[in-house]
């Protein structure tokens, strides 16, 4: 088995056995760009040497051997060479990239002896000793296990005794101290010499980044970015190329446009006299890419020609990492640039106008998830705030929280709900937990391209960057800014879209579609076949999602209405009433109230129907907790309280206690309510239609639609169609109007899916409540399954998501399509939607197109993000 290509042997297409960056150098090479040779050790040497107790497989050794034996005949150098040394870059490369999650080893092939060599070959003894230096570093880190602090504490303390600022100042001589140090650590920690023989350290080397692809920070980027743990890491050989071999030679990273902004500009950084990750390590701080142009006019040059050549020919924006060695450029990586949302929509909609990509690709080109950046909030500029310090803006969105300098702080505050920005000098690979539960990241150091920056844009949460103002002290738990000094746990607001660092919390304003998300969602719109419905309770919400493109109203709850503080005394009176006039006095109260809700609804919504939903919770929800009320009750007694309001609690207590249910999610509610309760209903149904009837008179066109919730049976829609029907024409016969209302029911029992040829007869439209389906499929109940077992479920790989987020296709997908098809089958007319939670979830919405529902309907923010998967599912 081939196990082993040379960079010229591969391809773009060759992706999942080469891994993205292997299939990036291999298509470089043969576009003829300066690539430093090499070859790639493919994704399945390493699956088989995770599979088989960690051992190459056979023959990787001689195919790794013949491979180099090439390499060294193109370069004329050779590895462990005595007069000219090859060195190597031993870099992982997974087919989808996950930037500094797995580990990459310079430099190698030196040792005592060869790194004399090199000085010689070179004539630089300095950059011969900084590339020991670098390698001992990296390879004790990556392939012995040495902790990198350790190393690094060393490399501080003598920088602090020659009084060097930065390590590329270091002297020769300092070189060799450290490196002798260095020696020692891995002598003390190891209990052996550090390795000497080159081809064994490029052995070790390929079998670390094997297991790189398992260690603990890969793991959590691949769960939070559901990237299967199976598809194993390629290892990319190759020559190195060296930035850090004096004034003319450097290393940088650029995106062919701004990956902030998407705006069409060259982007990046570069570091003089520097290698590896230097610049994304936020070492010293990066001259921004356009210095390039004065510093290195050729270099420069060619580089801007390259860097359109790769987008031209990849045709998308591109994130690039290159290497100057004196003053000769080269290329060591492309790969499609990560970007904010704002960025993806404006170089998708760009790339359209430049003929580079069709609209179909640029509407594929966004992730609809990703939309929600979009959407974030902004700093509310009528309110005046005083800005603390300036830095990079690095991902945008603002936030406010508490300041928190440790990641697992960070962590544990999230998740007790507080709010935290995770303050740090640079953030690193370990820290990701913590910035998962942050609001936001603010570094002190660090350029547009370090980790913090980078994570953050892919989270999309906001991130302030290189704010070198900050006087960050880990220790003393402080910020100090010139002279003021700001405690762990303030609060402070930042923006990332401006690089302001505010203290305390500023008021944030809501987003709203910019011209090019327009735009796109525009064709987006032409392609998709769902319709794309909102859910929405109040006339505020209708308006901001029709903003967003609503066609409809697809869930309007009506309970609420009744939790309003106005009114919740006047419904727990009609729960209370005691006798038929009671209770119709109560509700002769909610009907004007209740009309008025549905006026403001209906207008908002004016042309386009809206689905209103009967009351569905149970009713002891609008009396107060059993427990509260038992405890005032006691403390109203032991005080003297007053024997009228006593009684008048108790009363309510008794009530509350026969109410109270064990299993209330599967008790008397929806329609059962309905059914027990008629009363209820006919006054909510009354209320919609005067409402509508209201309308009408004033010109306009309301489309209410009755939506009857949690029906298991035909006989209970029929009592309940009937009982509506009733309603509508006694206001028809009392305004003489003529109302077209049609009557449907939620889908959200296995019982309802499982007849709904029958239900499907007298229903006007069916909305799968895939909330309650998933619960009542699953057996779970949501609020109890979320927090307590479903993470380990997911952990144990016994399911792939939370079935709440992320619509199970195998189960309850299952009665859905069953549910369309048998409801379809007695009544071809028949409207289907589905108005759970999922409507908004982009992989929900493609099956929700696939099972052919007429629409989805979720909340206003995500319209926009249903608008593009319904597109996406259509192509
Ligand atoms: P990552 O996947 O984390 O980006 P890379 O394999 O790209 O890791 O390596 C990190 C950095 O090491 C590169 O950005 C580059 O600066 C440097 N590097 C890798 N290979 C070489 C090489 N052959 N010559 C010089 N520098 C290299
Ligand atoms: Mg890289
Ligand atoms: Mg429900």
């Amino acid at each position: 088995r081939k196990y082993v290509y040379l960079f010229n042997e591969g391809s773009a297409e060759m992706r999942d056995l080469l891994g993205g960056k292997g299939a990036g150098l291999a298509e470089m090479t043969s576009l003829g760009l300066p690539v430093p040779p090499g070859f790639t050790i493919t994704t399945e040497a390493c699956n088989e040497y995770s599979n088989e107790r960690k051992e190459l497989p056979a023959g990787l050794e001689e195919q790794i051997e013949d491979a180099l034996r090439s390499l060294e005949k193109k370069v004329g150098k050779t590895l462990g060479d005595l007069k000219n040394p090859l060195l190597l870059s031993v870099r992982s490369g997974a087919r989808i990239s996950m930037p500094g999650m797995m580990d990459t080893v310079l430099n190698l092939g030196l040792n005592d002896k060869t790194v004399q060599a090199l000085a010689a070959a070179t004539g630089n003894e300095r950059f011969a000793l900084d590339c020991y230096r670098r390698f001992i570093q990296m390879f004790s880190d990556i392939v012995l296990y040495v902790e990198f602090n350790r190393f690094e504490e060393v490399l501080e303390k003598f920088k602090a005794r020659f009084r060097v600022q930065y390590d590329h100042k270091l002297q020769p001589e300092h070189l060799k101290e450290i490196i002798a140090e260095y020696k020692e650590i891995v002598r003390s920690r190891t209990r052996s010499d550090f390795p000497q023989d080159p081809m064994n350290q490029l052995k070790k080397a390929v079998m670390a980044v094997f297991e790189s692809w398992n260690n603990p920070r890969a793991k959590v980027y691949r769960r939070l970015n559901k990237i299967p743990d199976d598809l194993g890491t390629a290892v990319n050989v190759q020559v190195m190329v060296f930035g850090n071999m004096g004034e003319n030679s450097g290393t940088g990273v650029a995106f062919t446009r701004d990956p902030a902004t998407g705006e069409n500009v060259l982007f990046g950084e570069y570091l003089i006299n520097a290698q590896g990750e230097d610049v994304v390590a936020g070492i010293r701080t990066p001259q921004p890419i356009s210095k390039l142009q004065e510093e290195m006019p050729e270099a420069y040059d060619q580089f801007q020609k390259t860097c359109s050549l790769l987008e031209k020919h990849y045709r998308d924006l591109q994130d690039i990492e290159f290497t100057v060695e004196e003053g000769k450029l080269y290329i060591l990586q492309t790969r499609s640039g990560k970007r904010t949302a704002t960025a993806a929509v404006k170089a998708a909609v760009d790339m359209v106008k430049e003929g580079l990509i069709s609209k179909e690709e640029a509407v594929l080109r966004v992730d609809p998830d990703q939309l929600n950046q979009v959407l974030h909030k902004r700093l509310d500029t009528k309110v005046q705030f005083q800005v603390l310090a300036t830095g990079l803006p690095a991902s945008p969105g603002a936030a406010s929280g508490m300041i928190t300098f440790d990641a697992n702080e960070a962590e544990r505050l999230g998740e007790d709900g507080e709010k935290v920005i995770l303050v740090r000098l640079e953030t690193t690979p370990d820290d990701i937990h913590g910035l998962v539960m942050a609001q936001g990241v603010l570094t002190s150091r660090g350029g547009m391209t370090s980790h913090a920056a980078v994570v953050a844009r892919g989270m999309g949460k906001p991130c302030v960057c290189g704010c070198e103002a900050l006087n960050i002290d880990y220790k003393e738990k402080k910020i100090t800014v010139g002279e003021q000094e700001i405690k762990e746990g303030e609060l402070i607001t930042i923006d990332g879209s401006t690089g302001q660092v505010i203290l305390g919390e500023v008021p944030l304003v809501s987003p709203e579609l910019g011209e090019e998300l327009q735009r796109l969602l525009t064709w987006a719109d032409e392609i998709r076949r769902l319709g794309v419905f909102t859910n929405a309770d109040t006339p505020a919400d209708v308006r901001r999602a029709r903003e967003f493109g609503a066609e409809g109203v697809g869930l309007c709850r009506t309970e609420h209405m009744f939790m309003a503080q106005d009114r919740l005394p006047i419904a727990q009176a009609m729960i209370m009433a005691k006798t038929q006039e009671e209770r119709d006095e109560a509700l002769e109260k909610l009907l004007p109230m209740q009309q008025e809700d549905f006026y403001g609804i209906l207008k908002a919504m004016d042309g386009l129907p809206t689905t209103i939903r009967l009351l569905d919770p149970p009713l002891h929800e609008f009396l107060p907790n059993i427990e509260d009320l038992s405890l005032e009750i006691m403390k109203l007694k032991l005080t003297g309280g007053e024997s009228g309001e006593i009684s008048r609690l108790e009363n309510i207590l008794r009530k509350a206690r026969a109410l109270q249910e064990l299993n209330p999610m599967l008790g008397h509610r929806g329609c059962r309510l309905g059914i027990t309760t008629p009363e209820i209903y006919a006054m909510q149904v009354r209320a919609i239609v005067q409402a509508t009837a209201q309308l009408k008179e004033e010109g306009l066109n309301p489309n209410p639609e009755i939506m009857i919730p949690l029906v298991m049976s035909i006989q209970e829609l029929k009592i309940l169609r009937e009982l509506c029907l009733e309603v509508i024409q006694q206001v028809e016969g009392e305004t003489g109007l003529k109302l077209e209302i049609p009557i449907g029911t939620m889908i959200e029992l296995p019982r309802a899916c499982l007849l709904a040829d029958q239900i499907g007869k007298i229903a006007d439209f069916f909305s799968f409540g895939t909330n309650d389906l998933t619960q009542t499929t699953f057996g779970f109940s949501r609020d109890d399954a979320e927090g307590k077992f479903i993470p380990q479920y997911i952990e144990k790989k016994i399911l792939a998501d939370n079935p709440f987020a992320v619509l199970d296709r195998d189960g309850v997908g299952k009665l859905v399509k069953m549910g369309v098809e048998l409801g379809r089958s007695t009544n071809p007319e028949l409207v289907v939607g589905i108005c759970g939670e999922h409507g908004g979830d982009p992989s929900s919405v493609e099956f929700c197109h696939s099972v052919g529902l007429n629409y989805v309907s979720c909340s206003p923010y995500r319209v926009p993000i249903a608008r593009l998967a319904a597109a996406q599912a259509a192509l």
